[in-house]
């Protein structure tokens, strides 16, 4: 029977050579020449002037919080459907994230919900580009600037989409991207900052290497951590960059295809997405249940991933307030095959397993 995983980390001889080059020469194994030129390259492809690469995409949040500025008991704005990451980079440094419902359009937080919860703590606003899409962010930037809030897109899952001309992460005071093995590439673990200012670039590069006024010297005038990458990484990290554009390329056509093909099931709802724009992480769908189905496509050999549960709900959180457009989006969520190694044979065989469950 065919297998189709729901996602997995894509390398080939080209990985397996340059570390092998590498590993031949006086490598240092941490961070050095290649996370340079993996950073480099990162901030040639969104277009930002710096990038800052660091151990993690959630880690990444937490440091672009504490460059900011923000301390304990401060509010963060944050979607009520992401990765719980968005949440928890504003815990870990015990300030409070503050839930709000999405906006049905995009799945993206609500800009309406945001501003009835705002109050004088809040110092911060995450913007999550849920699945790669996002709503009227300039209208968030607006809102940002006016409420006086530190603007922070979470565009983990947006490597690859743009808003107008400009790659996600670049919309915010600082974008965030991880590059954990679902990601479009990877490097087993990984994140990064992007930035126009060059302050905060300095900031960040300083606080990921415990506040070193610069590197290999033992000075610090202020408090920072150890969040750095490895060369190790950032080795495999600029070999999955020379595959981005081609991943991307394919990945459109394999959403199209998806589209044309999913559109005739009346039981499935999609998001309508302007795919020119939008490179979608994965393959979304909203059904009424999704279990069923999910356990229905496992005996076909095909992986799927039920979305997020609102965190707010997670034990974790615990919180007894109600957001009805991330509930209802949550309860319905189910992400199919989303590989960019996919072919056209095995994204015909998903939809029409999908169909065949609704015609049973
Ligand atoms: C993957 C992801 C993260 C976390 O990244 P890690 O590198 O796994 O820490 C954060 N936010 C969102 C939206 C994500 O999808």
């Amino acid at each position: 029977m065919k297998k189709i995983p729901q996602m997995e980390p894509w390398f080939d001889e080209n990985e397996q050579t340059a570390m092998a080059d590498y590993l031949k020469g006086d490598a240092w194994l941490t961070e050095f020449k290649k996370t340079e030129e993996f950073a480099k390259m990162l901030a040639e492809f969104t277009g930002a002037k710096y990038c800052t690469v660091v151990n993690n995409g959630t880690i990444s949040l937490t440091l672009a919080l504490l460059a900011a500025g923000l301390k304990p008991s401060d509010e963060v704005i944050v979607p009520d459907l992401t990765m719980i990451a968005s949440a928890n980079c504003a815990k870990m440094i015990g300030a409070d994230p503050v839930f709000t419902d999405i906006e049905k359009r995009t799945l993206c937080l609500d800009i309406q919900k945001a501003e009835e919860k705002l109050t004088p703590k809040t110092k911060a606003l995450i913007y999550v580009s849920y699945n790669g899409r996002c709503g009227d962010i300039d209208a968030i930037k607006k809102f940002c600037r006016k409420n006086n809030l530190f603007f922070l897109e979470d565009a983990a899952q947006s490597l690859g989409s743009y808003h107008g001309k400009l790659h996600l992460g670049r919309i915010g005071d600082i974008g965030s991207f991880s590059f954990s093995v679902p990601k479009i590439i990877t490097t087993g673990q990984g994140g990064a900052l992007i930035t126009d200012d060059n302050k905060t670039a300095d900031i960040l590069n300083r606080i990921k290497d415990f506040g070193r006024t610069r590197g290999g010297i033992d000075f610090h005038d202020f408090i920072g951590y150890n969040s750095k990458f490895t060369d190790l990484q950032a080795v495999i990290g600029i070999e999955q960059m020379k595959k981005l554009p081609g991943r991307i390329k394919r990945k459109k056509e394999i959403c199209r295809l998806y589209m044309k093909l999913l559109y005739h099931i009346p039981q499935v709802e999609l998001i309508p997405t302007n795919l020119d724009e939008t490179l979608l992480w994965f393959i979304d769908i909203y059904v009424q249940e999704p279990d069923k189905l999910q356990a229905f496509l496992k005996e076909k050999g095909i992986g799927t991933r039920r979305d997020y549960p609102p965190i707010h709900s997670q034990k974790a959180y615990n919180l007894k307030e109600h957001f009805p457009v991330t509930e209802y989006y949550s309860s319905r969520g189910l992400w199919l095959p989303s590989s960019s190694k996919l072919t056209d044979d095995d994204i015909q065989y998903v939809c029409d397993c999908i169909s065949e469950f609704y015609k049973r």
